[in-house]
């Protein structure tokens, strides 16, 4: 089958077409080196300029200052959910958490497990419908750290900003599924963390941006390679990375420049959660269960007058070349899933394919 279709997954998620191609090219000849990129060493010179390029390419584009190193690493975001605790808090010190839903959930049953967890905020009473006002915040005495999940994939809703924490702690920040679909203050930071298979690569690859002066000995002995200090010191070359991984999300990084970077994303991303949300805003067939202030631009979340047209929506849209609508298993619903490489006139076929179902169900 060659013809591709409208991919609303929410991740691994949709690429862009140009990279994808090129990385067929290369996967059986890299720069005329006559060998694949799947198949060179990570310590050769083909994927050192790989690696070089990919970080100096994220550099530019997230504008990343000057004392703060990019790791790229393994295990996911989930694996960050306990090396960050692990690095940076003590036994006897409390980091603040802000509850978004069941990503912050995991990330704070990770920290339980090195120091304390302090629920600053949580939207979990109303359902994960809405993003935490900083009048709802209660910080703790002196946090390390305040942790937030800037995106949540799973109930469809996003910071606008950033919030600021108490004097003396930093942020930490779950960017998973929004990181490079807008720009982003990286000095405000202490720490950013993100899988790439949402907006900026494949699975397999992590990025990591973290603040140099945190690379101090960590708080508690830590194993070689949970250490951020290996993976700085060593140019997240310590051991085999995903070379494979790491060329993709290069490549990416250039296909974003090339677009006209972060400003430009953000300015596409909201254009096409616009579309959707103004059709579910002038109907009454479907229901958007997220306030409007704290909607996110990368996870529309929608669903029918019943579990069971829920599941016929995402059958008859698979058969229409609209896949991947179907809500998280915990859930239900839909969720069309719109990031960086997701096109425009996607959105405009969901709605098409909207209108259609609710004058047959309605
Ligand atoms: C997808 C996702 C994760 C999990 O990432 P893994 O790479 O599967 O570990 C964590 N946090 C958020 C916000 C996500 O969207």
């Amino acid at each position: 089958m060659t013809k591709r279709i409208y991919n609303f997954s929410p991740g691994p998620a949709v690429l862009p077409e140009p990279v994808l191609r090129e990385a067929q090219e290369d996967l059986w000849d890299l720069a005329e080196s006559g060998i694949g990129v799947l198949e060179h060493s990570h310590r050769g010179k083909a994927f050192e300029r790989v690696i070089a390029e990919a970080e100096a390419d994220c550099r530019a584009l997230a504008g990343i200052p000057d004392g703060y190193e990019l790791l790229f690493l393994q295990g996911g975001a989930s694996t960050q959910f306990f090396m960050l605790p692990a690095n940076f808090l003590p036994d006897d010190r409390v980091a603040d958490y802000l509850d978004t839903g069941a990503w912050s959930q995991k990330a704070m049953q990770e920290a339980g497990y090195y120091g304390s967890v302090h629920v600053a905020a949580s939207s979990k009473a109303g359902g994960y419908r809405h993003i935490p006002a900083p009048e709802e915040t209660h910080w703790s005495e002196r946090p390390v750290y305040v942790h937030f999940t800037s995106n949540n994939t799973i109930f469809g809703t996003q910071f606008r900003t950033e919030p600021t924490p108490p004097p003396g702690a930093w942020l930490a920040c779950d960017a998973s599924s929004d990181l490079f679909s807008r720009p982003i203050d990286v000095a405000k930071y202490g720490v950013v963390y993100g899988g790439a298979q949402k907006n900026f690569g494949p699975a397999g690859v992590t990025l990591v941006v973290v603040r140099e002066d945190l690379l101090q000995p960590p708080v508690r002995e830590l194993p070689t390679m949970l250490r951020y200090r290996t993976h700085a010191e060593q140019g997240s070359l310590y051991n085999t990375p995903s070379t494979f991984g790491i060329y993709v999300m290069g490549r990416v990084f250039k296909w974003l420049l090339a677009e006209g970077g972060l400003a430009e994303m953000e300015r596409r991303s909201a254009a096409k959660a616009r579309v959707l949300y103004d059709y579910l805003d002038a109907q009454d067939f479907y229901t958007a269960p997220v306030r409007p202030d704290s909607r996110s631009h990368m996870n529309v979340i929608f669903r029918t007058p019943s579990a069971e047209l829920d599941k016929r929506f995402v059958a008859e849209a698979a058969k229409q070349g609209l896949d991947g609508l179907a809500g998280h298993r915990s859930a239900g619903g839909m969720r069309a899933s719109i990031y960086n490489a997701f096109p425009l006139a996607g959105c405009e076929a969901l709605v098409s394919f909207m209108k259609d179902f609710a004058a047959k169900n309605g």
